[in-house]
């Protein structure tokens, strides 16, 4: 998993989920400890299975997720580790500002409907699980000099829980929670428009909380448009399919809005078919100082493909960040969405 990157200058991460970046090594060790079976006994092995290096199918990639969730979620000692070396491995990586987006009812056991990965009931609710995150990240940022700030999700499949989510960004905004997200499979029927959603959204407004959206990866460019439209988001997790309605582009161009790319995350889920263009190819050759590769907001990048492949090639999580807007632009990304110090 260590390896020297192409790009080895500071970086900005503003796209990746805390739970797709969890050491295999510590997996094993709460599986250990808490007697959860998993099915590898060494860290080689469960990296083989949990890992991705090719693509494969949306079941066979959830699949990883219920291998090892269930050994994380509920405990209170698992979250703030994973919290706190997910900052000590961006640290290696050279990465200097990152914003890691989770669900925090998707580590709940209490106080959550339904409790996920058939964990029995306990007592770690959302909120507190958003107290011990931000308590491993601070830690992490203390020990290794990365500034870090997190983005709470909302899943698609699960509006019920959108409003509680705005609430802890409201309630944490000051602890490293910087925006909303909604995440999940956008390939659910009108996912968007779902009155829990919508709500939140709503809210993350009133309230003066960030927002960004899963939207364009697997999903068509109607996604993409009630992200903006009914969602009011600042930024479009992915956003690919974009290019599938030129109108749209034109308009999305125009109103410089922020994607957030992930080229070899989009290879290994299969958002992207290997064997035609890149959409993060297009907006470089038309504009080639529109698509940044944030990195503290100075270096700036035009990305090809083989590029692409090359400098985040590899990293064996998923969504790793590189952010693209779709027009020329003073800041980087991380300016827009960023409060704090
Ligand atoms: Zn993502």
């Amino acid at each position: 998993m260590t390896q020297t990157p192409a790009f080895d200058k500071p970086k900005v991460e503003l796209h990746i989920h805390l739970d797709g970046a969890i050491k295999p090594e510590t997996i094993l060790y709460y599986g250990k400890k808490r007697g959860i079976a998993l099915p590898a006994d060494t860290a080689e092995e469960l990296q083989d299975i949990i890992g991705m290096d090719k693509p494969t199918s949306l079941p066979d990639f959830l699949a990883k997720f219920d291998y090892y969730m269930p050994v994380i979620a509920g405990s209170r000692e698992a979250i703030k580790r994973i919290a706190y070396e997910f900052v000590e491995m961006k640290a290696k990586e050279g990465v200097v500002y990152v914003e890691v987006r989770y669900s925090p009812h998707l580590l709940a056991n209490s106080k959550v409907e339904p409790i996920p990965w058939d964990q029995a009931e306990g007592d770690l609710t959302p909120d507190e699980v958003v107290a011990v995150v931000n308590q491993g990240l601070q830690e992490g940022e203390r020990d290794f000099g990365v500034k870090v700030r997190s983005i709470l999700c909302c899943m698609r499949h699960q509006p019920n829980w959108s409003l509680e989510v705005v609430e802890l960004c409201k309630k944490y905004q000051h602890q490293t929670v910087v925006a909303i997200d909604l995440a999940g499979d956008e390939t659910i029927q009108g996912s968007s428009l779902f009155p829990g959603h919508v709500q939140a959204y709503e809210e993350a407004v009133r309230s003066g909380i960030h927002r960004t959206v899963h939207a364009g990866e697997a999903g068509s460019a109607e996604v993409v448009r009630q992200a903006v439209d009914t969602l009011k988001t600042e930024r479009v997790g992915h956003g690919y399919h974009t290019l599938d309605d030129e109108a749209l582009y034109t308009r999305l161009r125009r109103e410089n809005l922020h994607f957030e790319v992930c080229p070899w995350s989009s290879y290994l889920t299969g958002a992207w078919k290997s064997d035609t263009e890149h959409p993060v190819v297009r907006c470089p050759v038309t504009e080639p100082q529109g698509w940044h590769q944030a990195s503290g907001g100075q270096s700036h990048l035009s990305l090809t493909q083989e590029k692409a492949t090359r400098t985040w090639g590899n990293r064996g999580q998923a969504c790793t960040g590189l952010s693209a807007k779709l027009k020329k632009g003073r800041s980087s990304g991380c300016d827009r969405i960023t409060r704090g110090s």
